[in-house]
């Protein structure tokens, strides 16, 4: 069955595009998205420029509407969770600036309630469920690691020992108890949590070891589920010191993503994954025979529009 659901999978590198709804209390609700088409069209309008002249067209291999619910997301993800189980390598990232849901879809907005789980649970959830019941014959062993990437440097936020930063778990709690952990160790020096959070890049990692005890054949993929920094352009009038130095190695580590994704999606000889940290973490997952998702989220106001232009601008290059 999940020879077929691979079969059905269109190349390696997949874009799918979440637009937030307008949030409770916001009474101000002009939009610049005019139109959303479930196979993957979106149509953006400029505020300044209304009618035909001021629309134009982003194609996506999905758009989700502002009311999708997370399980609508998950459905068009969970084909790429079960190949990790058969021994592929897979890179779930959100991109998008400050507060355009790139948390909401990966984690969710609360962990208590499971309605509201965003990618990474379901994801952990179905990868545990899978490996214990489906393949009687196939063993499973699951290992997680959480690392933050702030200005080019990554920190292991469940390194508890030393060289002891792979963590073996047995069920879904067991790595949400782990998240937890990591998540306040993230908070740890950090003025404001949500401040941090939109200037680093956060990545979850599961490792999976099968072994087949009928044939011996072992096997081993990884699941990268990736909350990126924040993509809005820092004004460089604005800022000076740390959040100058912040904003520029933002700049660099998106950029240089983008140009790995690009010299994929080009089917280029040289993929330039050397240039930053974030590039070098993710490299096992990204190109050769791995799986590739990047969520591109938007936010939905007018006064968003030029940062939405510049969003999906880089969609458009990585494609
Ligand atoms: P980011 O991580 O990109 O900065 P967040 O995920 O924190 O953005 O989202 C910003 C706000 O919008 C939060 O209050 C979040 O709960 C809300 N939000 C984002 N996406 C959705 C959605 N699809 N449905 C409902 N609320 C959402
Ligand atoms: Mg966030």
């Amino acid at each position: 069955k999940i020879f077929y659901e691979l079969q059905e999978l269109k190349g390696n590198i997949r874009v799918y595009c979440r637009v937030r709804p307008f949030l409770p209390g916001q009474r101000e609700q002009k939009t610049t998205i005019e139109q959303i088409d479930e196979n993957g069209e979106l149509i953006i309008a400029n505020p300044s420029k209304p009618g035909k002249d001021g629309q134009r067209l982003f194609k996506f291999n999905k758009v989700f509407s502002p009311s999708s619910t997370q399980a609508e997301v998950f459905s068009d993800v969970q084909p790429l969770i079960r190949s990790v189980l058969d021994g592929y390598n897979v890179c779930i990232l959100a991109y998008g600036p400050t507060g355009s849901g790139k948390t909401y879809t990966m984690t969710g907005p609360d962990a208590a309630n499971k309605d509201n789980w965003g990618v990474n649970y379901r994801a952990l959830h179905d990868l545990f469920t899978i490996s214990q019941s489906r393949r009687s014959s196939i063993t499973y062993e699951i290992g997680v690691q959480m690392v933050e990437i702030y200005n080019e440097q990554v920190r292991d936020l469940l390194l508890t020992v030393p060289d002891a930063s792979m963590h073996p778990v047995k069920s879904t709690s067991d790595v949400m108890e782990l998240m937890d952990k990591g998540l306040k160790n993230r908070a740890v020096g950090a003025t404001a949590l949500n401040e941090r959070s939109s200037r680093s890049h956060s990545c979850v990692t599961m490792h999976v070891r099968g072994l087949d005890l009928k044939t011996g054949a072992a096997l081993h993929g990884n699941l990268h589920l990736v909350d990126l920094a924040g993509s809005e352009r820092i004004d460089r009038s604005e800022v000076t010191g740390d959040r100058l130095k912040e904003a520029q190695h933002i700049n660099k580590s998106l950029s240089a993503l983008g140009d790995v994704i690009f010299a994929l999606a080009q089917k280029s000889p040289h993929v330039p994954y050397r240039n930053s940290k974030l590039t070098q973490v993710l490299q096992s997952s990204l190109g050769g025979q791995a799986k590739t998702l990047m969520f591109v989220q938007l936010n939905p106001e007018v006064i968003s529009y030029s940062e939405t232009i510049s969003t999906l601008k880089f969609a458009e290059r990585v494609s």
